[in-house]
Order: C-alpha cells, then sequence, then structure tokens
C-alpha cells in the first residue's frame, strides 16, 4: 500500500484496516506495520486515516446491533492506532423503517454509540464523524445534524470529516467560487471548522441536492473543475487537511488520473 501510493504521488493515504464488507478482523503482522511506517516517514506521507467498515450502523434502534457496531468501532481505533493512524473516519448509520428523517432519537443513539467506544477507549486516535449523502435511511447529510452529534463529544477526541460528492448530494453547492464559500461558512457555522480533520474529495455524478450517493472522477461529474479548485484555494480552510480521493476505478490509470487532476488544481489557485 504505501509503495503503491508514493508511485501515486500520495500525500496521504486512506485504508481500511479490515474488509470493509463484512467478517472477523485477521490480526495485524507487526513487522509489515513497521515497514510501512518506515515508508512513510521516508516518502514524508502524513497523516495515515482509517476509514471503518461499510456494515456498522451506529444508529441502529436495535441495542443489540447497535452494540456490536459499538465493539468494531472500538477494535478499529485499536488496530488504527497501531497502525500509527490519526483518525479513524467512521459513517454514522441508518434510521429504523418509518422513522422520521434526521429524527432526534437517531441521533443521540449515534452520539451515544461514539460515547460507548470512547469510555472503552482512551488512546491518541481521533474519530471523525462523516457526513453522509442522505441516500435511503442513511442519518448526518444535514451539517446540523453532525454539529448536535459533535456539540456533545470532546473537540479533543472527535471530529468531523467533510464527503464533497456528500455534501453536494445533500444540497449543498460546491460548484463554484461563491457557493464554495456559502458552503463553508454554513459547515463553520453548524459543525466548526475547527473540527474539521479531513476532506474526502470525490466529485458527484447526481445533482446538487439529489441526494445520491455515486462519487464521479474529479473535475467530470457536477462539482466539477471549478468547483475543486475553489475548494482547494478557499482561504476559509484551516491550513494543512489532508483530501482523500474516494473515486472510481472504471480503469487501472483512474486512480493517477484523478492525483495528478487534484494536485495540477492545486497549482492553479
Ligand atoms: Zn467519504
Ligand atoms: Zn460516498
Amino acid at each position: 500500500m504505501a509503495q503503491r501510493a508514493e508511485r501515486l504521488g500520495c500525500e496521504t493515504v486512506q485504508i481500511f484496516s479490515r474488509s470493509p464488507r463484512g467478517g472477523k478482523a485477521s490480526a495485524l503482522n507487526s513487522r509489515d506495520i513497521e515497514k510501512m511506517k518506515e515508508m512513510f516517514d521516508r516518502y514524508a506521507m502524513w497523516p495515515l486515516v482509517v476509514h471503518v467498515p461499510y456494515f456498522l450502523n451506529l444508529a441502529s434502534a436495535d441495542r443489540e446491533k447497535r452494540l456490536a457496531s459499538v465493539e468494531i468501532l472500538i477494535e478499529d481505533l485499536g488496530r488504527s492506532e497501531a497502525l500509527g493512524a490519526k483518525y479513524l473516519v467512521t459513517h454514522l448509520g441508518h434510521l429504523a423503517p418509518g422513522e422520521e428523517p434526521e429524527s432526534p432519537q437517531a441521533i443521540a443513539r449515534v452520539t451515544g454509540s461514539i460515547q460507548d467506544a470512547l469510555d472503552a477507549y482512551h488512546g491518541p486516535v481521533k474519530i471523525l464523524l462523516e457526513n453522509t449523502a442522505g441516500q435511503g435511511r442513511e442519518i448526518g447529510w444535514r451539517f446540523e445534524v453532525i454539529g448536535a452529534m459533535l456539540e456533545n463529544l470532546p473537540a479533543d477526541r472527535v471530529g468531523a470529516c467533510l464527503d464533497t460528492c456528500h455534501a453536494f448530494a445533500a444540497g449543498y453547492d460546491l460548484a463554484s467560487d461563491r457557493a464554495v464559500e456559502a458552503t463553508l461558512r454554513e459547515f463553520d457555522r453548524c459543525i466548526g471548522l475547527a473540527r474539521l480533520g479531513v476532506i474526502h474529495m470525490n466529485d458527484s455524478k447526481g445533482e446538487c441536492g439529489s441526494r445520491l450517493d455515486r462519487h464521479e472522477h474529479i473535475g467530470r461529474g457536477k462539482i466539477g473543475v471549478e468547483g475543486f479548485k475553489a475548494i482547494l484555494g478557499s482561504a476559509l480552510l484551516p491550513p494543512g487537511i489532508p483530501g482523500i480521493l474516494e473515486t472510481p476505478q472504471d480503469f487501472p490509470e483512474d486512480d493517477q488520473e484523478n492525483v495528478t487532476m487534484l494536485k495540477s488544481l492545486r497549482l492553479q489557485v
């Protein structure tokens, strides 16, 4: 992974510490970890970000299911620490069938789950709550909701991850200079830019407000080149926020093209 990231010209990396789709996590090999850390130092790649598996549901109304998700979150916090990661990005989960969108009960369940994990894990890895596109029964597409969750969680241990595709699909325009400024101000008002740890840089196949979680290659979606230039050049963003690509891989060269595209846009701002 570290070798491949270096070849692609990455400056930071996000990984899964286990299969994202399920099953028991295999033990981490300490020699592999040491080798990876050495390479990261040599290539000046920092920070390492870990993403929780997709099947977690921290909002589940079923207590057993919710606690099983909390267990995985705690386990992944430990694995992230062993890997030397700075952040663990987590999705928030899904509402119960028939539950009203962004329901206060579901918000409280997510906050409770995160607090449960914090009570069990006391290491340095920071949890980042990722905004969603609001597709289906997903919770956490409105910035106010992420803000309400974070308000009750310690700022030194829990922050936010902004996914550009998800925000755009949720109705926060990012396709122009003015739109990016307005959206980041709204993020600041609801969540606080000081709590932003990572940005997931993904273009969007769906229109603004479509509530479709469909990532597109940088510059080829509805956010487009102007939007990403505005994001990369925004004076509102705190300096040094890592940007992670979660763009599609339709062809083997796609990752390289997306990394190169983002870096060239950064030079143009
Ligand atoms: Zn994401
Ligand atoms: Zn997504």
